[in-house]
């Protein structure tokens, strides 16, 4: 028998990362693979005291359906956090609560693309977001990248040639996968050629909180003067991921379609993980917490820099990240990142992404992403010292 499904789902990929898990959930493996927050730092003993004030304060509203746009206090918190925090001037009316900023990612994909359309991103990009919009059908033109993040240069050369580009997706600050950053003079050029084009821009920042030096720069969102940019938050990275809360402000427009497929997918994100995590941005100190994840990130990212120093080859590369959770590395030519997991970093007990599902046209099979977030120091540094005898052992094969 042959099921005969959509032709969408031809392009369906399970997450690299996600068919990793199983093995990096392994007691055994140093993993650097997932994108996973420290669970040490999740604030469980405030959550508890959260939970049972909304259940005892409001237990019968907390356990009903709600609107779909969100929670209102919630979105207040939220819009409140993004002009103290961003340079945003939102209101809570130009907010929807989405299950995660990955369900955005997904609905944009559903207002946007039609078969063959063209979305711009990084190169490398966010493999979630790729996988998102892949059920749409679209081509992928990716910008080329360097150290300072998107060259806008090659993004106006693109657009000039292209005049099917729907969107463009973009994490300007602590990227997924690369932990590049785009200073301001990108961001202003970025948004004089957007404004120019009028092509709407999905302006992705889980990790822009997650600073560990240097000067906050303003959002893309701060600078948009013609409704052209969506940001998509999350509460993911700066409290859990577990809630699934995430958010997007759009132009109301844009806001009115989003509304109409979260209705057709899910109603609306959980009244309940609303509730409570309104709640502890009403009794906890949000910036209290941030502080901690900072230090405790930051620190993480030097202990993992300084072993790379010491037991990586000279001919690896990698970024050196100011914030976010992630580092890329580029190896020598000739090394490809899924072999050299397979067969030497994964017999040793490491594990990492290898870097080509990041390139929604693929290739860069010589780079892989390393996270720093979820591992003890010492894990760090003796994942790093297997990982680097790994290299060198694949740079003695060539
Ligand atoms: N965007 C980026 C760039 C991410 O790294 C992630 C999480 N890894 C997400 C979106 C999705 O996060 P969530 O759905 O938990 O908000």
């Amino acid at each position: 028998m042959t099921i005969k499904f959509a032709e969408r789902t031809n392009n369906m990929e399970g997450s690299a990362i996600r068919e990793l898990l199983e093995i990096t959930q392994r007691p055994e493996v140093i993993s650097f693979a997932g994108g996973m927050p420290a669970p040490e730092l999740f604030p469980v003993e405030e959550m508890i005291e959260v939970s049972r004030k909304v259940l005892e304060e409001n237990g019968r509203v907390a356990m009903q359906y709600s609107t779909t746009e969100g929670y209102t206090p919630l979105r207040e918190h939220l819009a409140k956090r993004m002009n103290d925090k961003l340079n945003t001037n939102v209101s809570a009316e130009e907010i929807l609560v989405t299950n995660g900023s990955q369900q955005c990612l997904d609905f944009i994909g559903k207002i946007f693309l039609d078969k063959d359309d063209i979305v711009l991103c990084e190169s490398p990009s966010y493999l979630g977001a790729i996988n998102a919009f892949n059920a749409y059908q679209p081509k992928f033109i990716d910008v080329p990248t360097d150290e300072n993040g998107m060259i806008m240069e090659e993004l106006e050369k693109i657009l000039k040639e292209n005049d099917k580009v729907k969107f463009i997706y973009v994490i300007p600050d602590f990227q997924n996968p690369s932990g590049r950053t785009w200073p301001l003079e990108r961001r202003e050029k970025f948004m004089e050629i957007i404004n120019k084009y009028e092509i709407p821009v999905a302006e992705d920042n889980p990790y822009g909180e997650l600073r560990f030096e240097g000067e906050d720069l303003p959002s893309l969102k701060s600078m948009d003067t013609k409704g052209l940019v969506m940001f998509l938050g999350t509460l993911s990275k700066i409290l859990c991921p577990g809630y699934r809360i995430g958010w997007v402000v759009a132009s109301p427009e844009i806001l009115a379609k989003l509304n109409v497929v979260k209705q057709a997918a899910d109603l609306q994100a959980s009244t309940i993980s609303q509730m409570e995590m309104s709640k502890f941005f009403d009794i906890f100190d949000v910036d209290a917490h941030v502080e901690k994840l900072r230090e405790v990130y930051g620190h993480r990212r030097t202990v993992m820099m300084d072993a790379m120093k010491e037991y990586f080859p000279e001919s690896v590369k990698w970024t050196y990240p100011n914030g976010g959770l992630f580092t890329w590395v580029i190896l020598p030519e000739g090394i490809d990142a899924t072999v050299l997991q397979k067969e030497k970093a994964l017999p040793h007990n490491v594990a990492f992404v290898p870097g080509e599902p990041f390139f929604p046209n693929g290739g860069h099979t010589n780079t892989f992403r390393m996270n720093y977030s979820n591992m003890p120091d010492e894990k760090i540094v003796e994942g790093i010292k297997l990982l680097g005898m790994a290299i060198k052992e694949a740079i003695a094969d060539l």
